[in-house]
C-alpha cells in the first residue's frame, strides 16, 4: 500500500504515520524528519534548509525532491510506503506521479486529516518530541513514554514560526486536497479526534 499523507501542521500526520507503519508495515518517508536529520549533521543540504525550517517556510523543490527520489529508491520501500510531509506544493505532487510512475509503481490512497486551524495552534505549542525515538507527545510528557528519552520541543513548533507554517500550508499545500480528489486517491478524516479515534477513521476508509 503507498499513501500519502496531507494535512498542516500539527494535524496529527506523523502519530497516524507512525500508527500506519506498525499496522501495514511500510515503509515511513517524512522529508521533515531526513531535513532534521540532514540539519543535525550539518550536512550541506541541512546547512542550506536550515534557515527555511527556522522560518517556517519550505525549502526549495530542488533539494527536497532529490532527498525524496533518494528516499523512495531505497528497499523498504517495496512492501509500500507512507510519504509524511511530501509534496507539499503541486510541483513535488507531479514530480512524484512522474516519479512513481517512471517506477511502475503508483499512490493507492492521499489521506487529508482536518483539523480545526484554532486546535492547531494549541497542539504545536504543546508538542514535544522525543530525542532519541522520535515518539511524537506533549508538554505533559516530562520523558518519553516508549524509551525514557529526553523530550524537546522543535524550534519551529514556536508560536512565531507556527503562524507562518500555518500560512504556507493553506497557500501551498491545501491545493493538494483538490489535487488528489481530481484522481479520485482522496480520503478525507476529521482530525479533531483521540489518536485512536483517527486511525480508526484511517483503517476504515483504507479497508
Ligand atoms: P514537518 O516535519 O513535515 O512539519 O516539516 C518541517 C519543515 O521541513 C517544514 O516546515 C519545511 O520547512 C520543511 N519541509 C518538510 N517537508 C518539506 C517538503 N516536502 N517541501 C519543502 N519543505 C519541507
Amino acid at each position: 500500500m503507498n499513501i500519502v499523507l496531507l494535512g498542516a501542521p500539527g494535524a496529527g500526520k506523523g502519530t497516524q504515520a507512525a500508527k500506519l507503519v506498525e499496522a501495514y508495515n511500510i515503509a515511513h518517508i517524512s522529508t521533515g524528519d531526513l531535513l532534521r536529520a540532514a540539519v543535525k549533521d550539518s550536512t550541506p543540504l541541512g546547512v542550506e534548509a536550515k534557515s527555511y525550517m527556522d522560518a517556517g517556510e519550505l525549502v526549495p523543490d530542488s533539494l527536497v525532491i532529490g532527498l525524496m527520489k533518494e528516499r523512495l529508491a531505497k528497499e523498504d520501500t517495496a512492501a509500500g510506503f507512507i510519504l509524511d510531509g511530501f509534496p507539499r506544493n503541486s510541483t513535488q505532487a507531479v514530480t512524484l506521479d512522474a516519479e512513481l510512475s517512471d517506477l511502475k509503481r503508483s499512490i493507492d490512497a492521499a489521506i487529508a486529516i482536518i483539523v480545526d486551524p484554532e486546535a492547531i495552534v494549541a497542539r504545536l505549542a504543546s508538542r514535544r518530541v522525543c530525542k532519541v525515538c522520535g515518539f511524537i507527545g506533549s508538554d505533559a510528557d516530562t520523558s518519553c513514554p516508549v524509551c525514557g528519552g529526553e523530550m524537546y520541543q522543535r524550534d519551529d513548533d514556536k508560536p512565531s514560526t507556527v503562524r507562518n507554517r500555518l500560512e504556507v500550508y493553506e497557500k501551498a499545500t491545501s491545493p493538494l486536497i483538490d489535487y488528489y480528489r481530481g484522481s479520485d486517491l482522496l480520503v478525507e478524516v476529521e482530525g479533531n479526534h483521540s489518536v485512536d479515534e483517527v486511525f480508526a477513521s484511517i483503517q476504515a476508509a483504507l479497508a
